[in-house]
């Protein structure tokens, strides 16, 4: 699904450049729950960008459902995240005047689809998530774990074929953290690839693939016996 070779990727700053992504090659087949685990600074954000085509590498090649990734403009990046990518943030991303339902359903209009389709297509993710009597609310009514499942919501009802987590728990409490890892592993156990990123040994633990990252160069990359994030709920 996801096949990356040899990228780099360095930022400038003013004359100096930063290098930050050393030569990553990983890949992660249909159906997998993959973390890439490292600290702060290490370069996880910046890889997920790229995988996420919201960033370009600066070299090696990069392969999305056999689709290469490269030069794209604007509009073509634009319509393979639609096509391909869903996007969990820590920060949620939100639109606080929205609804829970209409934030669902926002990126459904950008593709065209019918009112219709869109507000069942964004009730029955809504459903799935748990979050049917909240339909109405919006987010500032709703707790972080709450924003959070809106957020998963809307991230699937574009039926992507990956899911891109960027530290979904980072602004989480640790029962609520497991609670949505717990919504993490039934939408894995469904099929669906997802790729979390995180600072956090036990959230990774939840995963079954761990993939060490370190000052932009991946030092271990193992598959883990899944901890139930349920039994610690
Ligand atoms: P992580 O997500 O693992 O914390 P990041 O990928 O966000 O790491 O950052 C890796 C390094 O790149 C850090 O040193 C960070 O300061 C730097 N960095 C990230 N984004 C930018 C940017 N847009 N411009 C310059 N430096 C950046
Ligand atoms: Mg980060």
């Amino acid at each position: 699904m996801i096949d990356i070779k040899d990228l780099h990727k360095s930022y400038k700053i003013g004359k100096n450049s930063l290098h930050v992504l050393k030569g990553i090659n990983f890949n992660v087949k249909e159906g997998e729950l993959v973390s890439i685990m490292g600290s702060s600074g290490s370069g996880k954000s910046t890889l997920l960008n790229i995988l996420g085509i919201l960033d370009e590498a600066d070299s090696g090649s990069y392969h999305l459902d056999g689709v290469p990734i490269k030069n794209l403009n604007e509009r073509i990046a634009a319509n393979y995240r639609n096509k391909f990518l869903g996007f969990i943030f820590q920060s949620f991303n939100l639109i606080n005047y929205k609804s829970a339902l209409d934030n669902v359903a926002l990126p459904l209009y950008y593709q065209g689809i019918s009112r219709g389709e869109r507000n069942d297509r964004a009730m029955s993710y809504l459903e799935k998530v748990g979050l049917a009597e909240w339909a109405e609310h919006k987010p500032n009514e709703l707790s972080g774990g709450q924003k959070q499942r809106v957020a998963i919501a809307r991230a699937l009802a574009s039926h992507p074929k990956v899911l891109l987590a960027d530290e979904l728990t980072g602004a989480l409490d640790t029962k609520t953290s497991y609670e949505i890892m717990d919504l993490i592993q039934q939408i894995n156990d469904e099929g669906k690839t997802i790729l979390v990123v995180t600072h956090e040994e036990d959230i990774a633990q939840m995963t079954k693939r761990i993939v060490h990252l370190k000052d932009g160069v991946i030092i271990k990359d193992e598959k883990v016996e899944q901890v139930r994030a349920l039994e610690h709920v």
